[in-house]
């Protein structure tokens, strides 16, 4: 664990230059757009340690798979998100010398991420070999107003010479994936030029065709005035800058303003690249920096006005909770629904860009409690659109008549996870699917969601169980053979208790819904019987055959669900009992004395007991939680969230707070040591579920919102905002009691603490302690 990141509530401040955080900050300080991401590389050169990163989201390359034995149902590649063009580079030379922080001597070194207003400021001294000394100070951002485009102010002073200063603004698209599987290059050169004051490169990426233009402008003051010094073109294989030579004056500011843009051939023709290219580089650069990054505050405001969450008295959990949330909205902004959330965003390249089920179970409560309803909704229709694939994905792997297996991972909706113990055996991943239309139309009655799209999914998903689980002569009831919960430490098991009960929820979920869409919208549900070939009476009659007799792991002695079968026969040593020097787990044992032993990764059947909690008495609750969280080892960020929501159901107030700790600074305090890969942006999600959902308690019951909330460690108050039905709400948990604020035309009812409470428009009301 680091410790290095200074408390701020709005600010993530890095202060003095220490080289062996530098990966870890260039993480930290990743920006994004939800078009565009990179991590926070230093626009001058530097030849330090460092893992350059810039992408353009949906943009990937199928990296063929590697792998010792091959199997059939494989999928042949792995997607990945590229590492594209570097627009942030700027060099600079000092009389010849080149400006390199790992050469130099720095001080007053300051590295500071503005979450308010969503840029990076970096300010320094450096001290070259030859004993020149300059200051530098740099501003820049990647636009949530013009999400295409990004600018970097950055201004450079001599401070004990004058001399020749070169400034080389210059885009770079020869660069490498550091995860790429036969050390390829993914991208060939398509066209490039150069002008007075800017630049293009178009890259076109192998295999997938997908084109980007990334261009830039500059503009250069000195002294504070405009100058158009000449520019020298350089030009070499899949890169182009501007190199400009300035007589410089001890004390005197020389600024590059850099405007640059990525324009991808998912939005336009790609013979239109370079036009429309053209065309934004000089909107962007005529409107200005100044103007841009009030824009990029302004983007922020509204933002922060639908999910800020603020804690009183404890500073670095705000810092905390503002960096999750900052960070996510940085990901996704819900604008595009061929676009979702990568585990790892735009800061780092490891899990790719690609689509986990994170989204579905740790990310959809997040953005529809905090985003218009769209965001969530484009969410869905990203596996809405993916289905056929879902669908000849089962097919690939055996299964018919419209089974349909959504990939473990993916870009596309083709399968790229390329281990047979996730590829084929994680199939819990369809439930969350299944589970996310739920939860969707639960929160936000969007009931016509499922006539339109939901029920298609459901039933592809319901077909897949239906098929996938065998029939037990001997047990006389259904058993599912050979998968992997999402306690990834145990791979074929026999009866994995969430997938079963995951499993016969869905089929239970979708004769519903079936049942619901051909009352309310007959016409739309036999145009749906017709596309699907649904045969109702035999295939719902298979459906709740299989949900009677289900056959669900448990133990009576202990009366608890059992993980799997077999799972009493390990030895049943705790987590607390483990040596120190055992953990993590992961990095310290061998593969199978994981499988062998009783340690879970992250929530399995406690998953089941959060998504389903109103099945299960609080008892039941509470023994299941008593017996699984001292196994639990926690070796996935996704894990402490689920764990400090039960919790907090269960009045354990100082567990759940201490689950919440985990997660929250994860990143910040890069408790796993793997923050230098990239942040854990899905479980960000997880952090403000244990926030809302935790200790706020917040749940829908019967199309209400309910809150039974407490106030967790040393916070003097906490309040979050909520978007629920149209109503805009601020709740604030105080040693007072609970204030709920509604800032929109609607009236709602909530329940707190078990009563109902009328919040009339632009009202508020306390309720009291
Ligand atoms: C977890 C999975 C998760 C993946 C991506 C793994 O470590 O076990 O549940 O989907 O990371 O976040």
């Amino acid at each position: 664990m680091k410790n290095y990141i200074k408390a701020d509530e709005w600010r993530i401040i890095e202060e003095g230059f220490d080289p062996h955080y530098n990966k870890i900050s260039e993480s930290i300080f990743s920006l994004g757009n939800g078009r565009m991401g990179q991590r926070a590389n230093f626009e001058e050169a530097y030849s330090g340690d460092t893992l350059l990163g810039n992408y353009v989201a949906g943009v990937y390359y199928p990296d063929k798979t590697r792998v010792g034995w091959w199997k059939n149902g494989y999928p042949e590649y792995f997607a990945k998100v590229l590492n594209a063009a570097n627009w942030v580079i700027i060099d600079v030379q000092l009389d010849g010398e080149q400006l390199d922080l790992a050469k130099c001597e720095v001080s007053n070194f300051r590295r500071e991420l503005n979450m308010k207003e969503g840029y990076l400021k970096r300010d320094f001294r450096a001290k070259t070999a030859s004993g020149k000394e300059v200051k530098v100070e740099a501003t820049r951002f990647c636009s949530m107003a013009d999400d295409e485009t990004g600018a970097i102010k950055y201004t450079i002073t001599p401070l004990n010479f004058s001399g020749e200063i070169t400034l080389t603004p210059a885009i770079d698209g020869d660069v490498v994936n550091k995860d790429s599987n036969y050390d390829e290059k993914f991208w060939d050169e398509v066209s490039k030029a150069n002008n007075p004051n800017g630049g293009y490169i178009v890259m076109r990426t192998k295999k997938t065709g997908f084109e980007v233009a990334t261009g830039m402008q500059f503009s250069i003051q000195q002294n504070g005035e405009i100058i158009e010094p000449t520019a020298e073109a350089i030009e070499k294989e899949k890169y182009v800058a501007s190199k400009i030579t300035l007589s410089a004056k001890e004390g005197e500011a020389i600024t590059v303003i850099k405007y640059a843009a990525n324009l991808s051939s998912q939005n336009y023709k790609a013979e239109e690249l370079v036009e429309q290219l053209t065309a934004t580089l000089d909107r962007i650069s005529a409107k200005g920096f100044d103007t841009m990054l009030a824009e990029q505050a302004a983007a922020w405001a509204e933002k922060w006005k639908h999910n800020d969450i603020i804690i009183d008295g404890d500073i670095s959990a705000q810092q905390a909770i503002r960096f999750n949330i900052y960070q996510l909205n940085q990901t996704y902004t819900g604008e595009d629904d061929r676009l979702n959330i990568g585990p790892k965003g735009f800061t780092g390249e490891k899990y790719g860009g690609s689509t986990y089920w994170d989204t579905e179970a740790y990310c959809v409560p997040f953005y529809l409690s905090t985003a218009p309803q769209k965001v969530t909704r484009n969410l869905l229709l990203y596996r809405y659109k993916q289905l056929g694939k879902a669908i000849e994905n089962a097919q690939l792997l055996g299964f018919k008549n419209g089974a349909a297996l959504y990939p473990m991972v993916t870009m596309d909706g083709t399968e790229c996870h390329n281990e047979w113990e996730i590829t084929f055996e994680e199939i819990h991943r369809n439930g969350a699917i299944a589970f996310a239309i739920y939860n969707y139309v639960r929160y936000t009655g969007d009931e016509a969601y499922l006539g339109d799209y939901g029920l298609e999914v459901l039933l592809g998903i319901a077909r897949f169980w239906s098929q996938r689980v065998t029939w037990s002569e001997d047990r006389e009831q259904y058993v599912m053979l050979g998968v992997t919960g999402p306690n990834e430490y145990e791979n074929n098991v026999n009866n994995n208790w969430y997938t079963s009960t995951i499993a016969t929820w869905c089929m239970q979920y979708t004769v519903e819904v079936a049942e619901k869409v051909k009352a309310e919208n007959p016409e739309k549900y036999a145009a749906l019987v017709s596309k699907t070939n649904l045969d109702e009476a035999t295939e719902f009659g298979r459906f709740k055959h299989i949900i009677d007799k289900m056959y669900y792991p448990y133990d009576e002695k202990r009366q608890i669900f059992l993980q799997q079968d077999g799972y009493l026969d390990k030895e049943q040593i705790l987590v607390k009992d483990l040596s120190a020097s055992d953990r993590p787990i992961n990095q310290k044992w061998s593969w199978d004395r994981i499988l062998r032993s009783c340690y879970i990764k992250q929530a399995d059947v406690l998953q089941g007991i959060y998504f389903f909690e109103d099945q299960y008495d609080i008892d039941t609750i509470r023994r299941n939680y008593d017996f699984y969280e001292p196994r639990t080892v926690h070796e996935s960020s996704l894990s402490p969230c689920v764990h400090a929501i039960i919790a907090a159901k269960l009045g354990d107030e100082a567990r759940a707070y201490e689950f919440y700790l985990r997660t929250a600074r994860l990143d910040l305090d890069d408790y796993n040591n793997d923050t230098e890969d990239g942040c854990h942006i899905t479980s960000m999600a997880g952090t403000w579920m244990a926030v809302v959902e935790g200790f706020a308690g917040m749940r829908v019951n019967d199309s209400k919102l309910s809150f039974q909330p407490f106030i967790p460690g040393k916070w003097s108050s906490f309040s979050f905002h909520i978007g629920f039905r149209g109503a805009l709400l601020n709740i604030k948990v105080s040693k007072e009691g609970v204030q709920i604020k509604n800032a929109s035309d609607i009236e709602t009812t909530v329940l707190v603490y078990g009563k109902e409470q009328v919040v009339k428009a632009n009202d508020d009301l306390l309720v009291e302690a």
